[in-house]
């Protein structure tokens, strides 16, 4: 199968956005090029083969707003251009929701999944010994993506404090009292170089769930808060698929399917029947596969569904089609048998700009990502700000903050494609470009 060029298709939304904007040449061609890419090759010693050699990346998109900002994905197949592509979306996505941050990415070409914990966290350290002299708070700062956690940012943000503080004249300074009060305020300060962190160790409250529970502000948005017994698939089960699916459930949505990267399940009563996410989620750790986790109410039944493939999930009669795993699932080869009536984009670039014409005169609503999962950065801005100022935001203060602000964004998207007569995609980059341009 050809590979998707998924960085030629980001530039091919920015291109649909410039009908509307008809930016000069030479801001679009600013525009088509990342500020700075970084390309590292470092060695991580194994449990039994000795050293071996991972290849990291992070590209800075974009730093006129703020800080380069997004997250660090592992995967075995991360590359340059996909990165690329996600780095750009980072600076759209920051400019849509109107957080002071521009836009990166980064990643390793790895598969998380063979590694022991030992092998994971010094891959960890090692990528920011390797990347150090590129992040800072007021620089670049990175969060989770795709396989990477809290606890993975813990131990990076570990290793980033301690190269600064040896190599910083603070390391220098005798342990008086008024030194020692420096270092700790630096020390708070150097957290906020990664967002994403566990609670205890500089994290935000509701970070974990910001990203799943922006996309149902978004949708409640959409849908103006009505009650409903809507039908929902979910594809992807890890952070961000498993909270949209809770929160959804738990609103009344109906969770008819969900998948993860080796499958998915279906309810066998779509007429009535909802997963429940909770339920389903304790039951793939302890089984360590979703098959069989027909969780329906408060049991698990094998009479409850049945497995099927993500390219199934993704056609089933459903009203809302949440795709929350990887980019480029919905194409020009699938988009004619999509039947959703709304797709409600939690993954980074699910739906190729081929995918994107199908739909549009299916006249399917596409929540673009850049919108609808743009509570996990927004968030993540709220961490960092925490952290700068040394301070501590109760949850409902961060999720009351969040719904304001992807609220306020989907209104400013959805006033601009009725006032363009675009889809959301076009009518959202329209907007972010025009804030990443004006006095650039
Ligand atoms: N990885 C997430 C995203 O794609 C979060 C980025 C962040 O929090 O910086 O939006």
């Amino acid at each position: 199968m050809m590979k998707i060029n998924t960085f030629k298709n980001g530039l091919r939304q920015l291109d649909k956005a410039n009908r509307v904007l008809k930016l000069s040449e030479f801001k679009m061609e600013r525009l088509r090029k990342p500020e700075k890419i970084v390309s590292v090759y470092f060695p991580v010693e194994m449990d039994r083969e000795g050293k071996k050699i991972f290849h990291g990346y992070r590209v800075q998109y974009s730093n006129v707003r703020g800080p380069y900002k997004g997250g660090i994905r592992f995967h075995h197949q991360v590359d340059m251009n996909e990165v690329m592509a996600l780095a750009f979306w980072m600076a759209i996505k920051c400019a849509v929701v109107n957080i002071p941050m521009g836009g990166g990415k980064g990643g390793i070409e790895v598969d998380p999944k063979k590694l022991s914990e030992a092998e994971l966290e010094r891959l960890s350290r090692a990528y920011v010994r390797a990347i150090a002299h590129d992040i800072g708070p007021n620089i670049d700062v990175p969060a989770p993506d795709v396989n990477t956690s809290p606890k993975i940012m813990a131990w990076m943000v570990d290793e980033y404090i301690k190269i600064k503080l040896k190599t910083s004249t603070f390391a220098e300074a005798s342990a008086d009292r008024q030194n020692s009060k420096l270092k700790t305020e630096e020390k708070n300060r150097l957290l906020g170089t990664f967002t994403g962190k566990p609670v205890e160790k500089g994290g935000s409250l509701g970070r974990t769930e910001a990203t799943g529970r922006g996309g149902f502000y978004v949708l409640q948005a959409l849908l103006e808060e009505q009650k409903t017994n809507m039908t929902v698939a979910v594809q992807g089960f890890g952070n961000v698929g498993y909270y949209i699916a809770k929160f959804l459930n738990e609103a009344g949505f109906r969770i008819v399917a969900l998948s993860d990267s080796k499958g998915g399940i279906v309810v066998n009563n779509m007429e009535k029947d909802s997963f429940n996410p909770e339920l389903v989620l304790s039951c793939k750790k302890e089984k360590g596969t979703l098959a069989s986790c027909y969780c329906v109410g408060s049991v698990c039944d094998l009479e409850n569904g049945r497995t099927i493939s993500n390219e199934e999930l993704l056609e089933l009669p459903v009203d809302i089609l949440v795709p929350a795993a990887l980019e480029n699932q919905i194409t020009g080869k699938n988009a004619a048998r999509i039947k959703a009536k709304i797709v409600l984009e939690m993954a980074n670039g699910p739906t190729t700009p081929e995918a994107d014409e199908i739909l549009h005169r299916k006249k399917i609503t596409v929540v673009p990502d850049v919108l609808s999962n743009s509570g996990g950065v927004t968030v993540s801005y709220f961490e960092w700000l925490q952290n700068l100022n040394n301070e501590q935001w109760s949850e409902e203060k961060v999720n009351q903050e969040l719904k304001k602000k992807v609220v306020s964004a989907f209104i400013d998207v959805f006033k601009e494609a009725k006032k363009q007569g675009t889809d959301m995609r076009t009518a959202a980059f329209v907007l972010a470009i025009r804030r990443l341009t004006e006095n650039h």
